[in-house]
C-alpha cells in the first residue's frame, strides 16, 4: 500500500513560500524522480512526504491514508540520504539491525531479516566490519540495506549518489534500479542530474521555484517539453 499523493501542498519558512500548490500522484510501485535546479524545493517536498516537515497547506496521502498530521515514524517510509550517515561505532550488522531493535522485534527475526537483505545486496561477508572499513559504494549499500530491512511502503532518496565518484555513481544507480525491479517498492528519487532522471524515472516531475513545471514519462518530457525551461533542463532543443 504505497501510493503517494500530494494535494495542493504549500510550505513557507517565515514569509518565504518555497513550495507552491504542488499536487503529484505516484502510483503504488512506481519509481518517480523529482528533478529541478538547486533551491527548487526538492528536498523540502521529500521531507514533507517523510513527515520530517509540516506543510503549511494541503494534504499528503500514503497508501490511500491521509497522513498529513501523522509523525514520521507512523508513516512506514524509509529515507536514504546523500551522506550515508551510518553509525560509525556500529558494525554493518548493527547498523542494519538498529531500527528493528528500536521496534523491539525478536532477536531471531532481526538476524534472519538482516541476513536476507545482506545477501540480496552482497554484503554478507562485510557484516562484522565498521563503516570506516568499507568503500563508498559499500557504505551506500549498507544505507540502503538499513532502509530495506524495515520493509517500508515507500523509499525516499535524496541525491543518494552525490558523494560518489562517476564510476561508483553508475554502479549504485544500477543497484538502485535492480532493487526497484526486485521489490517494486514505491520510490521517490530526488536529483538535479538529468541523465539520472531520464535513466531511472518511470515518471519525472520537473520542479521550478517550488512549483510543478511538468510531469511525464522520460519520453514525453524529451519529445514534448511544455516549456523552454523543461526543454533546457532535460537537454533537448526547445
Ligand atoms: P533543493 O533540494 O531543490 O535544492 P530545498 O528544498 O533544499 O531545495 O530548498 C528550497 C528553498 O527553501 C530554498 O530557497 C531554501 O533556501 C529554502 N529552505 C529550505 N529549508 C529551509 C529552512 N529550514 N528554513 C528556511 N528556508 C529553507
Ligand atoms: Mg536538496
Amino acid at each position: 500500500m504505497g501510493a503517494v499523493s500530494l494535494h495542493g501542498v504549500c510550505k513557507s519558512f517565515g514569509a518565504v513560500n518555497v513550495i507552491k500548490d504542488v499536487s503529484i500522484d505516484i502510483a503504488e510501485g512506481e519509481f518517480c524522480v523529482l528533478i529541478g535546479p538547486s533551491g527548487s524545493g526538492k528536498s523540502t517536498l521529500l521531507r514533507i512526504i517523510a513527515g520530517l516537515e509540516d506543510c503549511t497547506a494541503g494534504e499528503v496521502h500514503i497508501g490511500g491514508r491521509d497522513v498529513t498530521d501523522m509523525q514520521a515514524k507512523e508513516r512506514n517510509i524509509a529515507m536514504v540520504f546523500q551522506s550515508y550517515a551510518l553509525y560509525p561505532q556500529m558494525t554493518v550488522r548493527e547498523n542494519m539491525s538498529f531500527s528493528l531493535r528500536l521496534a523491539r522485534r525478536p532477536k531471531e527475526e532481526i538476524r534472519r531479516k538482516v541476513d536476507a537483505v545482506a545477501q540480496m545486496l552482497e554484503l554478507e561477508t562485510l557484516l562484522d566490519r565498521l563503516p570506516k572499513e568499507l568503500s563508498g559504494g559499500q557504505r551506500q549499500r549498507v544505507a540502503m540495506g538499513r532502509a530495506i530491512v524495515r520493509n517500508p511502503a515507500v523509499f525516499l532518496f535524496d541525491e543518494p549518489l552525490s558523494n560518489l565518484d562517476a564510476k561508483l555513481r553508475s554502479q549504485v544507480r544500477g543497484e538502485i534500479r535492480d532493487l526497484h525491479q526486485r521489490l517494486a517498492t514505491t520510490s521517490v528519487y530526488v536529483t538535479h542530474d538529468q541523465v539520472e532522471a531520464m535513466t531511472m524515472g518511470q515518471k519525472i516531475v520537473v520542479l521550478r521555484d517550488g512549483r510543478v513545471e511538468q510531469v511525464g514519462s522520460p519520453l514525453t518530457l524529451y519529445d514534448s517539453p511544455d516549456s523552454v525551461f523543461v526543454a533546457g533542463f532535460i537537454g533537448s532543443p526547445a
